[in-house]
């Protein structure tokens, strides 16, 4: 969530606990699923076929691919225990497969790394000197105290959990491609970052949709009733805005579809009504962001 590097770690001072393993496992499995297909983020099967260019349209100068997605592997620890070590082992391939998947989909000039770690905080970064995404196993674990009241099941919470970090996910990913391409974005990156996690994961699949919502609903369960000025003074929107924000695009992209969020209040009808144009606003500028860096 942030783009600050990242603070100084002890890797062996921290047991990570194997259920937030588990939980980014998961993330990984289900995010291969939501990567980004050859035409950039304008995936959705819902979307209305856009008016055919005309002919002579030139086509986008496909920017070299000089990079790669590359995982991001910590220093052996001598006191990890065999099943610590079998764990570990399926972290790596599973980022391994991510990797790939993303390097399918994208042009880089320089490689990227992607990994999970302990941080001391629930958080995730983009390190733009290290060039490395970094989700925090400690985010798992607070999205999961975070959702446990909500649901009957473990494993109803813990899929929460994983979509929500799923999330989390793509809007590190969006800060290190903004940093990779220098894209030009203005107001806030992080509102921007936010967006395109939208475009990627509503792709129209019930999966991907779920994803978007309750990443919207770790949103508001993070917002807290009092705000100091620091909250107003930050570089993210606040929690309860960007809910609101999540929700407008999720249903923009399908009016339809989410007629209930509107009816059953969780998206006020003054915002409902913009919300179809900010969705295609936000889409078109993703859309000829990335265009060049796009298989
Ligand atoms: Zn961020």
């Amino acid at each position: 969530m942030q783009t600050a590097p990242e603070p100084t770690r002890d890797h062996c001072s921290r047991r990570t606990s194997s259920a937030a393993r588990a939980l980014l496992l998961a993330l990984l499995a289900a995010s291969l699923a939501a990567c980004v297909p050859p035409n950039g983020p304008s995936v959705n099967p819902n979307t209305p076929p856009a008016t055919p260019a005309p002919a002579a349209t030139p086509a986008v100068a496909k920017a070299p691919d000089k990079g790669d997605f590359k995982v991001a592997t910590r220093p052996p620890d001598p006191d990890m225990t065999a099943e610590e070590k079998k764990d570990y082992d399926e972290e790596i391939k599973s980022l391994q497969e991510t990797a790939d998947a993303l390097n399918k989909s994208f042009s880089l000039p320089h490689d990227i790394y992607i990994g999970f770690d302990d941080c001391e905080e629930a958080n995730a970064f983009y390190d733009p000197e290290k060039k490395k995404v970094t989700v925090c196993y400690e985010l798992a674990e607070d999205l999961y105290e975070a959702f446990k009241k909500d649901y009957k099941t473990d494993e109803q919470v813990e899929d929460a959990v994983t979509n929500a970090t799923t999330f989390v996910f793509y809007h590190e990913l969006g800060h290190a491609l903004v940093d990779a391409y220098d894209l030009p974005i203005t107001g806030r990156e992080e509102d921007a970052v936010d967006q395109l996690s939208v475009l990627l994961l509503a792709d129209g699949t019930p999966e991907g949709e779920q994803m978007v919502l309750d990443a919207a609903v770790s949103f508001s369960k993070q917002a807290s009733g009092e705000l100091d000025e620091l909250a107003f003074a930050d570089e993210h929107s606040l929690d309860q805005q960007r809910y609101y924000n999540i929700i407008c695009l999720l249903y923009g992209q399908n009016e339809e579809k989410f007629a209930s969020l509107v009816k059953d209040g969780t998206l006020p009808e003054s915002r409902a009504q913009k919300c179809s144009d900010e969705y295609a606003r936000v889409d078109k500028a993703w859309d000829a962001l990335l265009a060049p860096y796009t298989k």
